[in-house]
């Protein structure tokens, strides 16, 4: 569902042009604050800007880009604004950007082969007086630890390039293979090694806690998810937003000119390869805009706006007191400390890899159970500061600080990384770490409960996903990520998720082995040789317009089983004669012809009201030849089965006020409008950008065009009406597809010569015999004009064409029209 583009399909037409001029409006009253601004940075000027240059975008988008106009409307939080204006969110547009970058790899999981990843251990536990079990080096641990279990490279899996896995930051542990690691000791563990376990009796550590900034501002401030800026922000501030912010070429339309009257993508943005600073260049000659930005300046920049936001963004979190807390690790342990190191065996995990993460135990009040009790720690670190904890409980129940910022846990451990595993919960890390990888993180709340099924998220749905945001300066260069979510429902829903907002193109699924939940499972019953299988052979997620027929296996297989009630046949139009040689099916186009006064156009109507009575569909309409109260009263009339008016056209007495405001909120609820205010007709990308909009917010499920000789047809110099009907056609076939939606294009026909009452055929269409190749199905609609040939009731549907020989044949049912409230009845 992310093709929408209705930026483009509005071009050319009157309301796109509109939206455009506003965009750029927008986008120019931004620039003239920044330039005022010039060099001195003012917090506020800089979110309006920000804000401006979101909104320019959304309108730019104009309803295409989901995310962008939903949330923009929805949502003061200019955060939020931003994730969607960046196609963080997946906002529907597609810069262009990055594809390329996210497919560079084998397109494998592979783990370190000595079982390493860089990242630091977790040292919030660690400091002076520090017990010595809990000193002992990863890279010196025993045959437990992790580097003791992991293999070489997978098996048909190429050892990663010597660069990729050398291509650690600066302060990060990284591990050669052998011989054992000598003397990098642990930013901020300058003691561990050192101590000894002859200490005898365990204390409480005095653990080292980098807690985060101060809040100074108090309780009062509103909560705002933030973290520190990234260089999306930094590119942000200068008007560049892209899909993807992986090292390498990147190319958008330039926010400086536009992309001139064609909107090309003119603007060339490199980010190095420490994803740390970017440089761009517009290379249309009447612009050439160039320039460069990099994290750390935006950081200094703006220090007044985002230091500000920071400090307020944490109501207070209640972190522990580094004193309560009782480590986990070799060795000597307090006896709650025990006894949750025996759970954490029992699920595989070993001590050396508990320590190194960090996980510790407290004695604290515990929401859940309303009651003081020892609970598990587990630390959520960013750059060697505590954020946040969670805990759980002997009763397997979680929760966390409150009002700490959300974050993915283990976030340290996948600085510098190219790629990086996301898991469920905790405890998946850690048995991804007992199977050699540490290059692992876990989403802070598991999966949310519900599976989406496509709809919006609302706001606080949204909320549920503030840890991307949060975390976007350690994610944005990443160049491929590896899901591995639980198996169920949920899981598959949040790795979709996930997916969705990370950019699919960088993103792979892992699945978990036949009766295996998630890692932890995988690892007990199965052994960290199958985890690794799974990891190795996770597969990209479905890129768009990229599909295998595995993916399709459901409906494939609900197409095998099908019976005569199943939507791919094609839903009933509700007369039985018709429904022989033409049914309704999603996705197809139906183009309808006849000659003036045969009620083709009426014959659709009653065709769209007998779907919404049967089957709950709903319709845009695009009808350029009725009024509106033309419209409304021909389709009441049919839903009512009454006449609007009395004597005017039939003797039946008309419809009291009641039942035509039942059938107006009917109406309401079933079909909404297309219509074009302008002098000017509408082009067929005009109306084709609206019914995208209307089958994000109404969930239309068909789409009247009627008829096509009153739209715009200008169509570009030197080319014929037949490859214009071709293309248009082709694009209104494209849209049906891609949304599932049936649209029924009318057509009037030519000028018929010494044309005696008999019915046309499809090739009598003016414009082209393309109408008969494009369409799947061909409907002449034809009334008797002869009273010796039958009642002048009488009308024939004629179908010409059906591609979808499961769903009907050509053939010439007939229907018998009631004058007096529009029905078409089955002629027996
Ligand atoms: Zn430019």
């Amino acid at each position: 569902m992310r093709t929408s583009t209705i930026g483009d399909d509005a071009r050319g037409s009157q309301s796109g042009v509109r939206r455009r001029r506003g965009a750029r409006r927008a986008r120019r009253a931004a620039v003239r604050i920044h330039a005022r601004v010039g060099d001195s940075v003012n917090s506020e000027t800089m979110a309006a800007l920000r804000t401006g240059r979101a909104l320019a975008r959304a309108l730019e988008r104009a309803g295409g880009g989901r995310g962008a106009i939903e949330r923009c409307g929805g949502s003061s939080r200019t955060r939020a604004a931003h994730a969607a204006a960046s196609g963080w969110a997946g906002s529907g547009r597609d810069d262009g950007a990055g594809g390329g970058d996210g497919r560079r790899r084998d397109g494998r999981a592979a783990p370190r082969a000595d079982g390493q990843s860089g990242g630091t251990n977790v040292q919030w536990l660690r400091g002076q007086g520090m017990p010595a079990q809990g000193g002992v080096r990863q890279d010196q641990a025993p045959s437990s630890a992790p580097r003791g279990v992991a293999p070489a490279p997978l098996r048909g899996t190429p050892a990663p390039p010597p660069q990729q896995r050398q291509r650690a930051p600066q302060g990060v542990t990284q591990t050669p293979r052998s011989p054992p690691q000598q003397g990098r000791s642990p930013p901020r563990a300058p003691s561990a090694e050192n101590t000894t376990s002859a200490t005898g009796h365990f204390s409480t550590p005095a653990p080292v806690v980098h807690r985060s900034r101060p809040d100074a501002e108090g309780e009062y401030a509103a909560q705002e998810s933030t973290g520190p800026p990234g260089l999306r922000d930094a590119l942000m501030d200068q008007g560049i937003v892209l899909q993807s912010y992986t090292p390498g070429q990147h190319r958008i339309i330039c926010p400086t000119c536009n992309g001139g009257s064609t909107g090309e993508r003119s603007l060339a943005v490199h980010i190095e390869d420490d994803g740390k600073s970017a440089a761009w260049c517009c290379h249309r000659a009447n612009c050439e805009w160039t320039g460069g930005t990099s994290k750390e300046g935006r950081q200094r920049a703006s220090k007044g706006a985002d230091g500000a936001a920071s400090n307020r963004r944490v109501a207070k979190p209640k972190l522990p007191d580094p004193a309560d807390l009782q480590r986990i690790g070799p060795g000597n342990m307090t006896p709650a400390a025990t006894k949750w190191s025996e759970f954490l065996k029992s699920r595989g995990i070993s001590l050396e890899v508990a320590e190194r993460n960090g996980l510790a135990v407290q004695n604290v009040y515990s929401p859940p159970a309303s009651g003081y009790v020892d609970a598990l720690c587990f630390p959520y670190m960013r750059d060697g500061e505590l954020i946040n904890i969670k805990y759980r409980g002997p009763d397997k129940s979680f929760w966390q600080v409150k009002g700490a910022e959300k974050i993915l846990y283990g976030l340290d451990d996948v600085a510098g990384e190219e790629e990086v595993i996301i898991v469920e919960g905790e405890m998946d890390k850690l048995a991804l770490e007992m199977a050699g990888f540490r290059n692992v993180v876990s989403v802070p709340d598991g999966a949310p409960g519900k599976v989406k099924d496509g709809a919006l998220p609302s706001p606080e749905d949204d909320r549920k996903y503030e840890y991307l945001w949060n975390c976007r300066a350690q994610l944005d260069t990443i160049s491929r990520f590896v899901i591995a979510t639980d198996s169920d429902g949920p899981g598959r829903a949040l790795s979709e998720e996930l997916a969705r907002r990370l950019g699919k193109e960088r993103c792979w699924r892992v699945t978990w082995p036949e009766g295996c939940k998630d890692a932890n499972e995988a690892l007990q019953k199965e052994g960290v040789e199958t985890v690794r299988e799974s990891l190795s052979t996770a597969e990209g997620f479905p890129l768009r317009g990229l599909f295998r027929f595995s993916e399709f296996a459901p409906e494939i297989e609900s197409y095998f089983n099908m019976t005569t009630a199943n939507e791919l046949r094609g839903v009933s139009t509700g007369w039985r004669n018709i429904d022989n040689h033409y049914r309704v099916v999603p996705g197809e186009l139906t183009v309808v012809t006849g000659v003036p006064n045969s009620g083709k156009s009426e014959w659709v109507d009653a065709l769209m009201c007998n779907l919404a009575v049967q089957h709950g569909w709903s319709f845009a309409l695009c009808s350029l030849e009725n009024k509106v109260h033309e419209h409304a009263r021909k389709l009441v009339e049919k839903y009512v089965g009454e006449p609007w008016f009395e004597g005017k056209y039939s003797k039946a007495p008309r419809m009291n006020p009641d039942s035509m405001r039942t059938g107006m909120k009917w109406l309401n609820e079933h079909f909404v409008l297309i219509r074009h205010e302008d002098d000017e007709l509408p082009s067929v990308d005009w109306i084709l950008g609206l019914a995208r909009a209307a089958v994000l917010r109404h969930g239309i499920r068909g789409l009247l065009i009627d008829p096509y000789n009153e739209l715009d047809h200008k169509r570009p110099t030197g080319q014929t009406e037949t490859e214009y009907v071709s293309q248009m056609l082709t694009r209104i076939k494209r849209f049906a597809q891609h949304y599932d939606v049936h649209v029924w294009f009318v057509a009037h026909p030519r000028q018929l010569h010494n044309w005696k009452g008999e019915c046309p055929g499809l090739y009598d269409i003016s414009g082209s015999a393309h109408f008969i190749n494009k369409c799947d199905n061909g409907i002449v609609v034809h009334r008797n004009r002869d009273e010796k040939l039958g009642s002048l009731r009488e009308v024939t549907v004629n179908v010409q064409k059906v591609r979808n020989k499961v769903a009907g044949s050509i053939g010439e049912p007939k229907l018998e029209y009631n004058v007096a409230n529009g029905r078409y009845v089955d002629v027996v």
